[in-house]
């Protein structure tokens, strides 16, 4: 069950982001790719439900995946697969997701040593998710 409609905004404010379909938790990934991107931690929930209005700049990051910022102040927005109606979302973005909690955790192997998220959702080292998620390329996404 999904949690009320939740509306967010970068930091200049130029980009709206509605969601219809907020699951209520997050998902934090340490790969290198998602480090690199949100420069430290990078947490995310997904959503169909979607309206993204503003100037909004997609950048390929991958053959089958692409990342959006604000094309005016550069805040991050959200990540996707090429054809598929699912956003990667952040969640910084919206006031309501400061009380979500983190439901799943990967990469943690490749965490920066200051960022040890506590409880106990599930955690996966890069080893234990690419057996369980594999990828022809060896590839992330
Ligand atoms: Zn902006
Ligand atoms: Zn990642």
């Amino acid at each position: 069950m999904s949690a009320a409609a939740i509306e967010g905004r970068c930091l200049c404010g130029a980009v709206h982001v509605a969601v219809g379909d907020p699951p209520g938790w997050v998902g934090i990934c340490h790969c290198d790719m998602c480090k690199r991107w949100s420069g430290a931690v990078f947490a995310c929930f997904g959503a169909s439900d979607v309206t993204v209005t503003g100037p909004v700049v997609e950048y390929r990051s991958s053959p089958k995946s692409f990342r959006a910022f604000c094309g005016q102040c550069g805040s991050h927005l959200y990540m996707a697969d090429e054809g598929r109606a699912e956003r990667d979302l952040m969640p910084g973005l919206f006031a309501e997701t400061k009380d979500w909690p983190v439901r799943s955790e990967i990469y943690t192997d490749r965490a920066l040593c200051w960022a040890r998220v506590p409880g106990d959702h599930a955690r996966a080292t890069e080893a234990e998710y690419q057996k369980k998620h594999p990828s022809p390329l060896g590839e992330t996404s």
